[in-house]
């Protein structure tokens, strides 16, 4: 397999044929996604998984993680029966489609099985994205994977109908908050009407993805708030506000990683700062780093230089340093790059 990167910009007419001929032409299609799944990641995969089974194509997918479990969040996604644990997932398939991942590194235990993949397909829609695959569907203008994922089922002629719409619904209200981010265009707003005509239901999904939580959560979060620091002084006059929550705070309250997730969204509201950070210790004891721009800086730069990647105003990193020097990395960056 050679990796082939590709010009930025619209994905071209002919590697959309090119990825039509290749589904067309497999048996067996396997797809995977990012690991840490959110809406985009798992309901872009399961969205293009059903559309292809439901056409006599054998189809599995799954995402790289030890312990593979799907974050309780996006249980109520249509198509959780494709799911395999990695450890059963191919081990050189003849064509792999990953979702959402920028970097083979974001596919985990299944970055070895991409790297022997006959024809591995790339959809994605970060600007930090490496174009990794043989061939690469990537469009950083695109507001979620989930907008190329209803593509190319498009392309393939397969319907969409209301359990394929639900799953790449997600992806769309993940990755635009609702509609709020300055992703949201009227092409975005065209698609959740096409998708939502096909019968879903809107306020269900808001529920189950932002809605629900379990009685730790809300301890959790006041443990993470009532740590919260402010530093007006960071960068050129760029506010920073960020907090931490340990493994052992999640510990006590029995509380998954993935429950602590939306815990940036809560820090990121403070108008006295730019920039918002959280720090989530992982069961494995590694800080997954959150990080937010108002849209003062590039953060897909900073957290790239530190690792990882994402997006200019949503972004993040893995840290396995402690907590104080993890931000003193992270403030001088910021420093450099305002
Ligand atoms: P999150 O803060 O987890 O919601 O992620 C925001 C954005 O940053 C997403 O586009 C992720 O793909 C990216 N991102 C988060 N963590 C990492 C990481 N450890 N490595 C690379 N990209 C990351
Ligand atoms: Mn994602
Ligand atoms: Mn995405």
């Amino acid at each position: 397999m050679t990796p082939q990167p590709r010009d930025e910009g619209p994905v071209p007419g002919r590697d959309w044929d090119r990825a039509v001929e290749l589904v067309s032409s497999a048996e067996e299609v396997a797809l995977a996604c990012h690991i840490s799944p959110d809406g985009d990641a798992l309901g872009s995969t399961l969205a293009v998984g059903l559309a292809l089974r439901a056409v006599g194509k054998r189809v599995v997918a799954s995402f790289g993680e030890r312990g593979f479990t799907v974050p309780r969040l996006l249980r109520f996604l249509p198509g959780q029966d494709l799911l395999v644990d990695p450890d059963d997932y191919p081990a050189a398939p003849e064509l792999m489609i990953s979702f959402d991942a920028p970097t083979a590194d974001r596919l985990g235990e299944l970055a070895r099985v991409a790297g022997k993949a006959r024809e591995l397909v790339v959809v994605d829609h970060h600007p930090s994205h490496v174009g990794f695959g043989t061939l690469n569907l990537v469009d950083p203008g695109a507001a979620a994977t989930a907008v190329l994922a209803e593509e190319l089922i498009r392309r393939l002629g397969l319907p969409v109908d209301r359990d394929i719409a639900t799953c790449l619904y997600a992806g769309l209200v993940t990755d635009t908050g609702s509609f709020r981010h300055s992703s949201t265009t009227s092409e975005v707003h065209a698609m959740a009407g096409r998708l939502i005509a096909t019968g879903l239901n809107p306020e269900e999904i808001a529920r189950e993805l932002w809605d629900r939580s379990p009685f730790g959560y809300l301890r959790v979060l006041g443990l993470a708030l009532e740590r919260v620091v402010l530093e007006p002084e960071t960068g050129d006059g760029l506010g920073l506000v960020w907090t931490y929550v340990t493994r052992d705070d999640r510990a006590a309250y029995g509380l998954p990683y993935h429950e602590v997730e939306g815990i940036i969204d809560v820090v990121r509201r403070t108008d006295d700062a730019d920039v918002a950070v959280i720090l989530k210790e992982d069961d494995g004891g590694a800080w997954q780093v959150s990080t937010r721009s108002k849209g003062g800086i590039d953060l897909s730069r900073v957290c790239a230089t530190l690792g990882g990647g994402g997006h200019a105003k949503a972004a993040g990193f893995t840290s396995h340093q402690p907590v104080e020097q993890t931000m003193a990395a992270f403030r001088a960056l910021l420093r450099r790059a305002a």
